[in-house]
């Protein structure tokens, strides 16, 4: 294998993603999930013209020369149906979203009336016809497709569906996700505090890197550095659409990760990739993409920020994928670097930085601090990662550079960064 990409190791993971089906959820438990088919309205909203404002619905023509003196020849309230046509020189009181009444071509608001001691109103000025009526079927024509599959149910796709009374909806059902650590050196969260041992923090971190796409996954705990302890634990783990093991990928002599899956029928596709953090990542399958029996792994190396930022490059694009999601990457905007970044050219570096504005309003970025791979609170302090491509070997202050967003919720079609000048 020679030197992988990280835009080469996503191609070869996303090769073997694909959604996972359909399954039907209710609607008030379908946010954050991804539509599975076209949804078509089944009415034109709004059902008939309606006023747009609280006011008066009038004929254009008799406003020539305002102000103009009109009699209210009825009340007509949301939910109404009118009763009165509108003739020359009268008008009819309306508030918003009742339906204008036959005669009337326009209406206008409240505020550009005034009441007369007779009982009739007085229009301040002229409107052109039209004014303040939304049309039938402006909003959504009965049959319109008004939502497409691949699309992410928000808040604003969960009122048009609530539009078109979908209480059922079809989405993709969401991928099942196992997290395993593997570590001699390892200790539980529950665990006694042993100054020796090495908190398992890895487990959790991907754990909440998994929740926060909407996948709630199964903790299979810690297994140790023994062939035969850790075989049973990924036997276990490739029961799951996607297992994700932490440590134990890299090639020291006790690293059983990549032989153990191999001798369970895993086919490796790459365990490296020439990213920092990251280098020691490990990929594999079994089983055919699309159908149930296909299994995905990831060995992600066991220092927690390489774990994370590995788990943003390969893991989070497959399980949106899987989800049904056609926007698969976290979304990249340009920085000014407040100061120099200086690295080992070679590989692709993810920076960890800050991001805040100048008084020149420039989005400015500023590294969290020590970059080492097992320095997980200048990930927790991030919100971003700075992307410095493979051939440089830095950048100046005051140079502009991609940074990917950590904890969006907004995706983007490609991954917006380039790994070479
Ligand atoms: P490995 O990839 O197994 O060689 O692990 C590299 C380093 O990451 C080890 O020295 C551990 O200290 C650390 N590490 C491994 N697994 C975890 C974990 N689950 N939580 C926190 N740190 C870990
Ligand atoms: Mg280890």
């Amino acid at each position: 294998m020679g030197n992988l990409s990280v835009s080469a190791a996503q191609a070869i993971v996303l090769q073997h993603a694909a959604s996972l089906g359909v399954e039907r959820v209710k609607l008030e438990a379908s946010l954050g999930r991804v539509l599975a088919e076209d949804v078509c309205a089944n009415r034109d909203q709004p059902p008939y013209d309606v006023s747009a404002m609280d006011g008066f619905a009038l004929r254009s023509a008799d406003l020539l020369s305002p102000p103009t003196p009109l009699t209210v020849v009825e009340d007509i309230k949301a939910g109404d149906k009118p009763t009165q046509t509108v003739r020359a020189g009268q008008c009819a009181r309306i508030m918003t979203g009742a339906p204008v009444p036959p005669g009337a071509d326009a209406v206008i608001r409240v505020e550009d009336t005034q009441e007369l001691p007779d009982g009739r109103v007085e229009i301040l000025r002229s409107v052109v016809s039209g004014n303040d009526i939304r049309r039938r079927g402006e909003g959504m024509r009965d049959g319109q497709v008004v939502l497409t599959a691949g699309s992410e149910i928000t808040p604003g796709v969960i009122g048009v569906l609530a539009t078109v009374k979908a209480a059922q909806v079809a989405v993709y059902r969401r991928p099942r996700v196992a997290i395993l650590s593997t570590g001699n050196e390892l200790e539980g969260l529950d665990e006694p505090i042993d100054p020796d041992k090495i908190p398992n923090s890895n487990s959790y971190a991907l754990m909440a890197q998994v929740q926060a796409l909407g996948i709630e996954p199964v903790l299979l705990g810690i297994a140790r550095d023994d062939a035969q302890e850790l075989a049973g634990f990924l036997e276990r783990g490739l029961e799951f659409d996607v297992l994700l093991v932490s440590g134990g990928s890299s090639v020291g002599v006790h690293d059983y990760v990549r032989p153990t899956l191999e001798a369970l029928g895993v086919s490796m596709h790459f365990w490296r990739v020439e990213m920092r953090p990251g280098h020691p990542v490990a990929f594999g399958t079994t089983g055919t993409t699309g159908t149930t029996d296909k299994k995905l792994v990831f060995g992600l190396p066991g220092n927690p920020v390489s774990s994370m930022v590995c788990f943003e490059q390969f893991v989070l694009p497959v399980l949106r994928r899987m989800t049904g999601s056609v926007r698969l990457f976290r979304c990249t905007l340009k920085a000014k670097l407040a100061h120099p970044v200086r690295i080992r050219p070679g590989r692709t570096e993810f920076v960890r930085v800050v991001l805040s504005r100048d008084d020149a309003d420039n989005v400015m970025a500023t590294s969290t601090g020590t970059q080492s791979s097992g320095a997980l609170i200048s990930m927790a302090q991030a919100d971003g990662l700075l992307v410095v491509p493979a051939t440089s070997s830095g950048i100046a202050a005051g140079e502009w550079a991609t940074v990917q967003l950590l904890d969006s919720t907004t995706y983007q079609n490609e991954p917006g960064f380039e790994e070479s000048l």
